[in-house]
């Protein structure tokens, strides 16, 4: 019988033909990396060999995380809204471990999904500054900090957390949806100016992930308000790996299946972390600017809504 190719990347194998940890040595950061995309990536970007700072608003689900890959990890507790809490994020990585090569600026709010709430016409200005608040300026001020220890080292990577919301329209809330084009334009103008210090600067956009986020949109639009405030409702803080245990959760995905181009497949927030991989590693060291798109084609499909 054959060899069976067993691919492990915890490092335990001397097999030449699997693959490397390809970020061995590099220091990250994971901002919204307590659940969903941001602790998939975490996980895999330890696997990969790098030492992780977790930064998020859940202290006790970031702990936890963080004390189950110790001393590959650590948590910080950092609101990216507040400058006061990124710079200190900024300042305990670097005195930690010594650097920081890699921020991933995925933290991210969907904001009010019901409805009612989502339609223009009761646009909530305070609504508006708190997702801009979280989805943009903490992306732009993790990249001012981050800049400001990668510039005299003339090297690291930004990657930010953007989505298909932020390419075309219909897919979110108004507000939700300008942010995530603010990501990509946010994206492409840092990349211009950081680019002379080595600094690559891409986004990823996802489609549809069964996380807590988009678990609890989808069940706001498909009940009634009263119902799902009784779910729980914004604060249920489902845990993304309870999936499939959930007829909202199989409806969730079933329709998201169905929209993609790419068939007979679901997206998880492990697809996610593998681009964020491929992005934060030198396999992509010339790659920068540049929106990865992660949807099953479905941008370029004709299901497309936008
Ligand atoms: P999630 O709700 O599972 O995780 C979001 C994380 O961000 C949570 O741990 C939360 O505590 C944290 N967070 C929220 N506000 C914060 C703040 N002010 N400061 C620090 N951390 C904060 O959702 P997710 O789906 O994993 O979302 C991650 C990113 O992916 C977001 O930027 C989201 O917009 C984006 N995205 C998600 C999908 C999807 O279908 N799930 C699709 C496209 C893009």
């Amino acid at each position: 019988m054959p060899a069976q190719r067993i691919h492990v990347i915890d490092g335990s194998s001397t097999d030449a033909s699997l693959p490397p940890k390809r970020l061995e040595g590099k220091v990250a950061i994971v901002t919204g990396g307590a659940r969903g995309i941001g602790k998939a990536t975490v996980r895999f970007f330890t696997k990969h060999g790098a030492k992780v700072v977790i930064a998020d608003i859940e202290d006790d689900t970031g702990t936890v995380l963080a004390n189950a890959l110790s001393p590959s990890a650590i948590y910080v507790h950092c609101d990216v809204s507040l400058e006061g809490d990124i710079e200190n994020l900024i300042n305990v990585t670097v005195s930690h471990y010594g650097r920081l090569d890699i921020l991933f600026n995925n933290a991210g709010v969907l904001g009010k999904q019901s409805r009612t709430s989502k339609s223009i016409i009761n646009f909530d200005a305070d609504e508006f500054d708190r997702i801009m608040g979280i989805n943009v300026r903490g992306a732009a001020l993790g990249i001012k900090h981050a800049a400001r220890v990668m510039v005299p080292r003339r090297s690291g990577c930004i990657i930010s957390t953007a989505s298909v919301a932020g390419l075309m329209g219909g897919l979110g809330p108004h507000t939700y949806t300008a942010s995530k084009h603010a990501i990509v334009g946010l994206t492409r103008n840092t990349a211009c100016e950081l680019g002379r210090y080595g600094i690559r600067v891409n986004c990823i956009s996802p489609f549809g992930v069964a996380t807590s986020m988009l678990i609890n949109a989808w069940r706001s639009s498909t009940c009634d308000e009263e119902e799902y405030m009784d779910l729980g409702g914004e604060e249920a803080g489902l845990d993304d790996d309870d999936d499939g245990e959930d007829d909202h959760v199989e409806k969730l995905e079933e329709v998201v299946r169905g929209l993609a181009n790419l068939k007979g497949y679901t997206l998880k927030t492990k697809d996610i972390a593998e681009a964020a991989v491929y992005l934060a590693s030198d396999e992509s060291k010339y790659v920068s600017g540049h929106n990865l798109v992660v949807d099953g084609g479905y941008t370029t499909s004709k299901n497309c809504v936008g």
